[in-house]
């Protein structure tokens, strides 16, 4: 076994870590996560750490769950793996497809496989332009996308993602994305009331298909509660008035369900819980609580009698399109989430005490508001409270915060200054007690530093 400092030097030296600048992290060294159990993670010091994100938003049922250990060593034994290219499947994909189509929403009986989130987004590009060319439509091409929204790291996830540095390095977007402004009410819409601000949020929406002209719009897309952008819940008025202004104009609503499926809103898609029904929704992470890649998009039925009826040959597809052993964790990790009623317990107990808790953070000083949907929260920091007047970006208050978390045992995330949770829904009550007073030390510690 490797010290630390032995895990760290090999590290610097050969690998290099996503989203991350190089040389500075090779100066800090890095942080050796090396065992996982239910909601907690020990790095390579022995120290306990509360995951607050669940990994990267992925691990639902927490760590260490032997079904779906099992699930993946048996499907290992039996076949490790088969394609789904020469008319060819696997008894795991036909059963997850199954699955999915019974736990998504009636109009969605179809899923079309990849690895990941990205790889789900990037098939999307490709079959809502497929779907207006069998329209006879071929002109429309565009798709609406938000500002800040993340989609993934591929050139068309990238591209619909709307985070100005990304496309800074590599050319993006590619053509025919368009962004709009996010619905963010603490940024954008204080001073009114919220759900008027969601009502002139989506109207952006229908400005811009005016100005491209409906003819050239072939689909919106957005997460039901942007993750990464920083946990902004939408006002209640927002995804209705955008599924209505998508009906105005034909065009196909896509729901990015990579952090909001399975679970994490209290409804199985998040979609369910903003109380609309998308043509197409793209979803990775939950669905194999992150023990192995899987994602795809799941294809409602407008979407799908064109593709089978009238398409032919839809020419896409990755190798590990259904990978078996994939599916069969995905297999087990959907029925431990039916079978220990987790969407329901976020959605009746552990989403609702979480959103008190947070609420008891609010009085804090630091804090100018939080926001909770189910088991995904942010708590934006800010310099005054009484006018939330936030901070210089220049004094990283958020990542002054992250520090204090990672030292006193707890991952949170930084989105600027919002500090975001996503625990695992297996979490309890009595560790979502843990994890609010380990946050509220942290915002304690951060104040104290900051002098004021
Ligand atoms: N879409 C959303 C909303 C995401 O949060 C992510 C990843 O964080 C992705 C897509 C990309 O997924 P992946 O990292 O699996 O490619």
């Amino acid at each position: 076994q490797r010290t630390t400092a032995e895990w760290q030097a090999a590290d610097a030296a050969h690998h290099l870590h996503p989203f991350t600048d190089f040389k500075a992290l090779a100066g800090r060294g890095t942080r050796v996560i090396t065992r996982g159990d239910g909601i907690y993670l020990w790095d390579s010091e022995g120290q306990r750490i509360l995951d607050a994100m669940s990994g990267l938003w992925c691990v639902n049922v927490g760590y260490g769950q032997r079904a779906l250990i099992d699930a993946a060593t048996r499907q290992l034994e039996t076949l490790p793996f088969y394609n789904s290219f020469f008319q060819t499947t696997t008894p795991p994909a036909i059963q997850l497809a199954e699955r999915l189509a019974e736990v998504a929403p009636p109009s969605f009986q179809h899923v079309f496989f990849s690895s990941s989130g990205s790889e789900g987004n990037d098939t999307i590009v490709r079959m809502v332009r497929r779907y207006w060319d069998i329209q006879g439509q071929p002109n429309r091409q565009v798709i609406i996308s938000r500002l800040n929204a993340y989609h993934g790291s591929t050139m068309a996830g990238a591209s619909l993602g709307g985070m100005s540095g990304m496309h800074a390095q590599g050319g993006l977007p590619i053509p025919g994305i368009s962004h709009i402004e996010q619905p963010f009410w603490f940024q954008l819409g204080q001073g009114m009331d919220r759900e008027d601000f969601g009502r002139r949020a989506a109207a952006w929406l229908e400005a811009r298909i005016v100005q491209l002209g409906a003819d050239k719009v072939a689909a919106f897309i957005g997460e039901p509660v942007q993750g990464a952008g920083g946990v902004i819940v939408p006002p209640a008025s927002y995804w209705p008035e955008i599924r209505r202004i998508c009906d105005k104009y034909g065009i196909l609503l896509v729901s990015d369900e990579v952090i909001c499926g399975f679970g994490r809103t209290g409804r199985w898609f998040g979609c369910e819980t903003m109380g609309v029904t998308p043509d197409l929704m793209t979803f990775a992470k939950g669905v194999t609580s992150g023990y192995v890649p899987l994602g795809g998009v799941m294809v409602g039925e407008r979407v799908a009698r064109a593709l089978i009826d009238e398409g032919g040959e839809f020419q896409h597809g990755y190798t590990y399109s259904g990978h078996p052993v994939a599916c069969a964790v995905a297999l087990a990790n959907l029925e431990l989430i039916r079978g220990e009623g987790l969407v329901e317990r976020v959605r009746e107990d552990t989403g609702p005490y979480l959103a008190r808790l947070f609420d008891e953070l609010s009085a804090h000083p630091l804090v100018g508001e939080v926001q909770t949907c189910g088991l995904m929260g942010a708590i934006q920091l800010v310099r005054d409270k009484a006018s939330s007047t936030v901070f210089d970006p220049e004094q990283s208050v958020g990542m002054l915060c992250r520090a204090h978390c990672f030292e006193n045992g707890l991952i949170m995330r930084a989105v600027g200054d919002r500090m975001i949770v996503a625990p695992p829904l297996v979490i309890t009550r009595a560790q979502l007690d843990e994890m609010a007073g380990l946050i509220r030390l942290c915002l304690d510690k951060t104040l104290a530093e900051l002098g004021q």
